[in-house]
C-alpha cells in the first residue's frame, strides 16, 4: 500500500482539524487532513449555530464546516476520507494508518473530537477486535458472505452498511429509532436485496468467546420476547461524549477524564505532537474555543518545523 509523505497530518476534519490546516497550508507546509467523515463530528450535526463569530446566525454546523474545509483546501490542504486506525508516534517522522494508504509526517495533529463513547452493549468490550469493530472500511472484507449485524441510525452508521453490503451476505441493519421518512440513505440502504432492518429494536448481548462473535440478542419494541441473530461481525455506530482516542493505542498521556494532556502551545508529551478542540475535553467544547486551538498550533507546529529543518528526513534524496 502506498507511504504518502507529508509535513503535517491531521487526524479529523472538524473546526479544529480545518483551522489547523488553514495556517499550515499557508505557512507552506504540506498538509493532510484525514477524516473518517464529515458528517458525524459535533459540528457537523449542530442544525444552527448562532454564536460563531461573524457568520450568519442562520448558518447550519454543516454548512459553516463545509466553508472551514473548502477555505483550507484552497490554500492547499490535501483532504483525504479516511479513518485512522492506528499512529506510531515514536521517532522523528510519525506515523499514520488509514486503510486507504499509510501516511508519514513530521507534525502530527489530533483532532478527533469527542463524540466517542465507552463500549456499553455487553459482549462488546470483551469481543472488540474479535468480530466487534468501529469501521467497516477497515474491516469489511472480512466478512465476504458472512453475516453482519450495524447498530445505529446516523449517517455514519448507514454509509458504513452501505459498505458492507458489497462484502456481507445479509447485513442485520438494527435501529432502536427509525429513521427520518425524507432520509434518503436510509432509503437506499433498506432497498439493498442483502440488508434487513430491525426496526424499533434494541441490541441486548453480543455473543462469542475467545474464536470471535457468534451472534447477537435483540429485542424489537413490538415483541415479548429476544430474538436470535447468527452473526459473525457487529458494527457499532452510536455518538456519546468521550474524546476520541482508541487509534492512540497508549501512546500519548491523558487525563483522568480522557482528554489529551496539552502545553500552551497544544503539544502533547510526544514531541512532534499537538492535541487540539474537543479531544482535549475543554471544558467550553465550542466551535470558536476549537478553531482557536488549531490556529494555536499550525503557528507552533510551522515553528518547530522551521526549527528543525536542519534534520535530514528520508524522503529528500538530493
Ligand atoms: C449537538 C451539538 C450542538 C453544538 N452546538 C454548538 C454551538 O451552537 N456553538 C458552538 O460553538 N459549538 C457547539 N457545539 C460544540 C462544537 O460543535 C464542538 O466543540 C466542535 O465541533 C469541536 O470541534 P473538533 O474539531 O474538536 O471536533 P468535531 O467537530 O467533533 O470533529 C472531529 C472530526 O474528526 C473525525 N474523526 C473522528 N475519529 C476519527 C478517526 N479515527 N479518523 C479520522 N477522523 C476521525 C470526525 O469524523 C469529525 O469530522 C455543539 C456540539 C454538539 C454535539
Amino acid at each position: 500500500m502506498d507511504i504518502i509523505e507529508v509535513d503535517v497530518a491531521i487526524i479529523g476534519g472538524g473546526p479544529a482539524g480545518c483551522t489547523c490546516a488553514l495556517y499550515t497550508s499557508r505557512a507552506d507546509l504540506k498538509t493532510v487532513i484525514l477524516d473518517k467523515n464529515p458528517s458525524v463530528g459535533a459540528l457537523a450535526i449542530t442544525h444552527q449555530i448562532a454564536n460563531y463569530p461573524g457568520v450568519s446566525n442562520e448558518l447550519s454546523g454543516e454548512a459553516l464546516l463545509d466553508l472551514m474545509r473548502d477555505q483550507a483546501i484552497e490554500y492547499g490542504t490535501d483532504y483525504h476520507r479516511a479513518q485512522v486506525f492506528g499512529v506510531d508516534v515514536s521517532g522523528d517522522l510519525k506515523t499514520v494508518y488509514t486503510p486507504e494508504g499509510t501516511f508519514k509526517c513530521k507534525a502530527l495533529v489530533l483532532a478527533s473530537g469527542a463524540m466517542g463513547r465507552p463500549a456499553s452493549f455487553k459482549g462488546e468490550a470483551e469481543l472488540l477486535g474479535k468480530g466487534v469493530s468501529y469501521c467497516a472500511t477497515c474491516d469489511g472484507a472480512f466478512y465476504r458472505d458472512k453475516e453482519v449485524a450495524v447498530i445505529g441510525v446516523n449517517k455514519e452508521a448507514i454509509e458504513e452498511a452501505q459498505v458492507l453490503t458489497k462484502f456481507a451476505s445479509k447485513v442485520h441493519w438494527i435501529t432502536s429509532n427509525d429513521p427520518k421518512d425524507d432520509d434518503l440513505l436510509a432509503k437506499d440502504l433498506i432497498a439493498q436485496p442483502n440488508v434487513q432492518h430491525w426496526s424499533k429494536t434494541r441490541l441486548m448481548l453480543i455473543e462469542g468467546n475467545e474464536a470471535g462473535v457468534s451472534g447477537v440478542q435483540i429485542k424489537s419494541r413490538t415483541k415479548e420476547t429476544q430474538e436470535h441473530l447468527p452473526v459473525d461481525g457487529v458494527f457499532v455506530y452510536m455518538s456519546g461524549s468521550k474524546p476520541i482516542t482508541d487509534f492512540l493505542g497508549g501512546q500519548i498521556a491523558l487525563k483522568e477524564d480522557g482528554g489529551v494532556v496539552v502545553d500552551d502551545f497544544m503539544s502533547t508529551t510526544s514531541e512532534g505532537v499537538w492535541a487540539i478542540g474537543d479531544i482535549r475535553n475543554t471544558p467550553f467544547k465550542q466551535a470558536v474555543v476549537a478553531a482557536s486551538d488549531g490556529c494555536i498550533a499550525a503557528m507552533a507546529i510551522d515553528r518547530y518545523i522551521n526549527s528543525r529543518k536542519a534534520i535530514r528526513v528520508d524522503w529528500v534524496h538530493s
